[in-house]
């Protein structure tokens, strides 16, 4: 017997990124997000808040002088709840960690999100290099697509191109590439299907 599946049960949910700064972020940089991120991911909208969220003090280690990154997380779930067809990247410049890691890229949570990347690590000058905007907006990019990957879904990747491959350091973000690989790209969209989330 044929198994019959309703057109919605097709069809891919229509996603949408919510670009929300955490503290002051330069609009180059949000608006760089904005107009790349959708050759990357299967985005159907890209919209950057108009409302800027505090650096939340309790995320502070004073001994670390770092902020956690989870903290920021439930910030942002608690100001934006997360839906199926929406998933919510924050950027911050404040450098982040994760117990039991020296510093964090970005962080995530898996399928709804919320994710969250700091521009901090990401210049060339905080490695004592020379300013590089183009260098600077793709590691910014990179970085964005790898955790809004983990909030549809995906995991680290071995493909040392994928973008979904595990950043240990600046040189592992410069050596990997800024797309999905073919099996990254499909789980996405299987996952966007519908019915799991
Ligand atoms: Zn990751
Ligand atoms: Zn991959």
């Amino acid at each position: 017997m044929r198994k019959c599946f309703s057109l919605k049960h097709l069809s891919l949910i229509e996603l949408r990124v919510l670009i929300l700064s955490i503290g002051s972020v330069e609009s180059r940089v949000l608006e760089a997000l904005k107009l790349r991120l959708p050759a990357f991911l299967p985005l159907e909208e890209v919209t950057i808040s108009g409302n800027v969220l505090k650096v939340p003090e309790d995320a502070y280690d004073p001994i670390r002088r770092q902020y956690r990154s989870s903290r920021m997380l439930s910030m942002i779930s608690d100001y934006r709840p997360p839906v199926d067809d929406e998933r919510v990247l924050g950027v911050t410049g404040v450098d982040l960690y994760a117990p039991g890691l020296n510093f964090v890229f970005g962080e995530a949570l898996s399928f709804r999100g919320p994710a969250i990347i700091s521009t901090y690590r990401l210049r060339p000058e905080y490695y004592g290099m020379p300013t590089d905007e183009g260098l600077f907006l793709e590691r910014v990019l990179k970085e964005a697509v790898h955790e809004l990957g983990h909030a549809l879904g995906l995991g680290h990747c071995k493909n040392h191109r994928c973008v979904m491959f595990f950043s240990n350091s600046i040189l592992d973000t410069d050596r990997k590439g800024m797309q999905l690989c073919g099996l990254c790209h499909a789980k996405v969209l299987e996952n966007l299907k519908g019915g799991i989330f």
